[in-house]
């Protein structure tokens, strides 16, 4: 849709990291699952666009990433395909159990992005992709009032997308909780700094790792690099690829 793959032939892409898992030139060399492959499909996706040959074997391959690539490129399914590919096998035959009714709700996946828009757009992406699975999405943003996002939250969510300043509230007022949370993805991390979201975005990542365990993977996904992206880097990923595509400023 809008994407011009022969624009796409020169994109230099760069990837640094130990023992960085190669790039696929197709969606179907992945263990994707066929619930994943047919959405593909019906998406009318028909080959991976340069960022998604890249990062998604890596995030497959259960490791740290730190993706630079400019607007349009397919970062959304970049990241979303494989984590939900990893949900949908461990749910796999465990249908029960899942229920959230008391207490918190307590996501496995978690996807930050600046603004409710972008939350919108992401939730459409992942509703798309996970379908024919048993993978359940819920949103949280602000600007609307917290109770009609707390009913969907308390029916069970498997995957989170939410703003940084709602979830935080969420936190506090002990409706979410993130201590299940295996993949962490920051979107558009470079405007979610510019916007002064670095100390939710802190206090998040640090509620992901209570107590410190490891047990999480971390996607940052940025425009740009600037210095307080290396930074939240270095302090948040381990043992991380760094991917960039195309001219990153
Ligand atoms: P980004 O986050 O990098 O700005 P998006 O993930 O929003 O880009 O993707 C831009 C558009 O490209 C979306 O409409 C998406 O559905 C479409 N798209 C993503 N991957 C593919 C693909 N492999 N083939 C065709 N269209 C795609
Ligand atoms: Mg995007």
């Amino acid at each position: 849709e809008g994407i011009n793959f022969d624009a796409y032939e020169d994109i230099p892409v760069e990837s640094k990291g130990r023992e960085v898992p190669p790039p696929v030139s197709s969606f179907f060399e992945m263990d994707l699952g066929s619930h994943l492959e047919l959405n593909i499909k019906q998406c009318g996706y028909k080959l991976p666009t340069p960022v998604q040959k890249h990062a998604m074997p890596i995030i497959m391959a259960g490791r740290d990433l730190m993706a630079c690539a400019q607007t349009g490129s397919g970062k959304t399914a970049a990241f979303c395909l494989p984590i939900i590919a990893g949900i949908h096998k461990g749910q796999d035959g465990f249908r029960g159990r899942r229920g959230a009714r008391s207490g918190a709700a307590s996501p496995v996946a978690l996807i930050i992005c600046p603004t409710r828009e972008l939350v919108s757009q992401i939730h459409d992406e992942v509703k798309k992709y996970a379908n024919r699975t048993t993978v359940r999405v819920a949103v949280a943003y602000g600007g609307v009032p917290i109770y009609q996002q707390l009913r969907s939250l308390q029916e069970g969510v498997d995957i989170l997308v939410a703003t940084p300043g709602r979830l935080v509230d969420l936190i506090d007022r002990a409706k979410v909780s993130l201590q299940n949370v295996k993949y962490l993805t920051l979107d558009e991390a470079d405007r979610m700094l510019d916007m002064g979201f670095e100390p939710q975005i802190r206090k998040i990542i640090e509620e992901t790792d209570m107590p410190p365990s490891r047990n999480r993977q971390t996607m940052l996904f940025s425009a740009t690099f600037p210095s307080e992206i290396k930074r939240l880097a270095a302090d948040f990923l381990s043992n991380y690829v760094y991917l960039t595509v195309g001219k990153v400023g």
